[in-house]
C-alpha cells in the first residue's frame, strides 16, 4: 500500500515510510492511495473469526510487506490484549468500553500499536542505523495521548519520547501517566494550550536544521500506524451486535477526529454502519462546518471532557480525503453536534441514576448526541464509544454523581508516584534546545 499526502506536493511513501514520518514533508496527512474492500463473506461470518484474526485481516492491506505476517500477528495480538466489550444501557444504546488497557482510554489501541510497529522499524532498518541519528517520538497531548503514548513506547528499544502538555489543562490521573514514567520518557509542561502544543510540535517538524542532526517522528493520532488500527474496535463492536441485519448508528466523541475517521474508513471497506455521529463539546468547528459548509478553525475553548479541546482538529482533512471533498456525500454518512458542560453532566448523572451505567464526560457527550439523533430516528439502535473511563475524570464525575468512583488498584499505585515534568513557555526555540540536549 502507498500513501499519499493530502497537500499532494511530496512524493508517495509505503506504510514505514508513513510510519517514521509521521507526517508529510509538504505539511500533508498520508492517505492511503486506495481503500481495500474486504470479502463480504468474512463481514457476513465475523463471529466466527476471533478479534486477533479480524484486527490482522482489517489491518493488512494497510500494512503491505513492511513488515512480516508473524511480526504483524504479534504485533497485532499484543495491541488488543484486553476486554473490549459491547454493554447494554438502555433497549437503544450500548456502550463500547474503550478503557480496559493500561491507561483506561481507547488511545491504548493507537499507541500500542504504533509502538510496536516504530520499535520493529528502528531495529530492522539499515538506513536508520546507518544514520545514526537518536529517533525521538514527539507527541502534543489534550490529555489522554500522553499516557497512552508514554505506556506504549515505555522502554522501547533505540526509542525516546518527548510529551508536550498545557499545564494545568490535563487531570492528576493523566498527569501522573504521563509524568511519572522516567527512563526513555520526557515530559513537557507547556505554559499555554493545547493549540500551542500542537503548532510547536509541527513547527520543529519542518526544522531543517534539527532534522539533520534528529530523527524526528510524531505520535500524535496524524500517524498512521495510530490512526488505521483505530477500525479494529468498529469490527469487534459489529461482532458483538445481535441485530445483524439494522446496523448500529455509531456516535464518537471527537477532537482531532481521527477515532471517527477510522470509523468511517472501516465502513467504506464493508463494515456495516447505518450513521456516524461526530460528539463535540463547545468546540463545535465541525458542527458548524455541517451547517455552513465553511471550515473556520478556532482557539480551543476549555471544557469538561477535556481530551476534546481541539480547535483546529487534524485529521477532519482525512475525513474530506475519504468523500473527496464531497460534501453531499459526507453528509449521508456523519452529522455532528455539540453539546455543552451542562448538558454533559445531566447526562452523566441522569444515566447514572436512571441506568445505573456511570459514563465519563466525554462519553457522556457521545451519549446525548446519540440520544438526540435516535429522538429523531427511533426505529434505530446505537451505539456510544466511551473512551475513557470515569476514574480518569473523578475530580468532575464525582461531584456530579454525589459518590466516590472506585480507583483501580494501578491507578491508585500511580497517584503517588512523584511528578517529573520540565516546565517550558510556549516557544519553538525552547522545544528545539530540549530535543537538542536529550
Ligand atoms: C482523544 C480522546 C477523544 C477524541 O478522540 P479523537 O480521535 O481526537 O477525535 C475522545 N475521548 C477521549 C477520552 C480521548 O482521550
Amino acid at each position: 500500500m502507498q500513501y499519499y499526502s493530502t497537500n499532494k506536493q511530496s512524493s508517495k511513501v509505503d506504510f514505514k515510510q508513513a510510519t517514521l514520518n509521521g507526517q508529510a514533508p509538504d505539511k500533508g496527512l498520508y492517505f492511503p492511495e486506495r481503500i481495500p474492500i474486504l470479502p463480504k463473506d468474512f463481514i457476513e461470518n465475523i463471529i466466527s473469526y476471533s478479534n486477533e484474526e479480524i484486527a490482522y485481516q482489517v489491518i493488512k492491506p494497510y500494512v503491505g510487506d513492511a513488515i512480516p505476517e508473524e511480526e504483524l500477528r504479534r504485533i497485532v495480538s499484543e495491541t488488543i490484549k484486553f476486554d473490549i466489550p459491547l454493554v447494554k444501557v438502555t433497549e437503544a444504546i450500548y456502550s463500547l468500553e474503550l478503557y480496559h488497557g493500561p491507561t483506561l482510554a481507547f488511545k491504548d489501541i493507537g499507541a500500542r500499536f504504533m509502538s510496536r510497529c516504530l520499535g520493529y522499524f528502528v531495529n530492522h532498518s539499515a538506513m536508520l542505523r546507518a544514520d545514526n541519528k537518536k529517533v525521538i517520538v514527539l507527541v502534543a497531548t489534550s490529555g489522554d495521548t500522553g499516557g497512552a503514548v508514554a505506556n506504549g513506547f515505555f522502554d522501547v528499544d533505540g526509542v525516546d519520547v518527548v510529551i508536550l502538555y498545557p499545564s494545568g489543562k490535563v487531570s492528576s490521573v493523566q498527569e501522573k501517566q504521563l509524568t511519572t514514567l522516567g527512563k526513555n520518557i520526557h515530559a513537557l509542561e507547556v505554559n499555554g494550550t493545547f493549540d500551542d502544543c500542537q503548532q510547536m510540535v509541527k513547527q520543529v517538524f519542518t526544522d531543517e536544521e534539527l532534522n539533520k542532526k534528529l530523527f524526528l517522528t510524531s505520535a500524535n493520532s496524524i500517524n498512521v500506524a495510530r490512526w488505521l488500527p483505530q477500525q479494529f474496535y468498529y469490527f469487534f463492536a459489529y461482532k458483538q451486535w445481535a441485530q445483524k441485519n439494522n446496523p448500529p448508528v455509531i456516535a464518537v466523541p471527537s477532537g482531532n477526529f481521527g477515532n471517527i475517521c477510522a470509523g468511517i474508513l472501516a465502513n467504506i471497506s464493508g463494515l456495516p454502519v447505518k450513521h456516524f455521529i461526530a460528539a463535540c463539546n463547545a468546540n463545535d468547528i465541525v458542527p458548524s462546518f455541517m451547517q455552513t459548509e465553511k471550515y473556520e478553525p478556532k482557539k480551543a475553548v476549555a471544557t469538561i471532557s477535556n481530551a476534546m479541546d481541539v480547535g483546529n482538529p487534524s485529521n477532519f482533512v482525512r475525513i474530506l480525503e475519504i468523500f473527496q471533498h464531497q460534501f453531499i456525500n459526507l453528509k449521508k454518512v456523519l452529522s455532528s453536534c455539540s453539546i455543552t458542560d451542562a448538558e454533559t453532566k445531566d447526562t452523566l448523572q441522569k444515566v447514572y441514576k436512571t441506568e445505573g451505567y456511570l459514563l465519563d464526560p466525554h462519553g457522556a457527550v457521545g451519549y446525548l448526541a446519540l440520544e438526540q439523533y435516535l429522538k429523531n430516528n427511533p426505529s434505530e439502535k446505537g451505539i456510544v464509544l466511551e473512551t475513557a473511563h470515569p476514574v480518569k475524570f473523578y475530580d468532575v464525575v464525582e461531584p456530579v454523581i454525589g459518590e466516590a468512583v472506585p480507583i483501580p488498584i494501578a491507578v491508585q499505585q500511580q497517584l503517588l508516584l512523584k511528578k517529573k515534568s520540565t516546565k517550558i513557555a510556549a516557544e519553538v526555540d525552547l522545544l528545539k534546545e530540549f530535543l537538542l540536549s536529550l
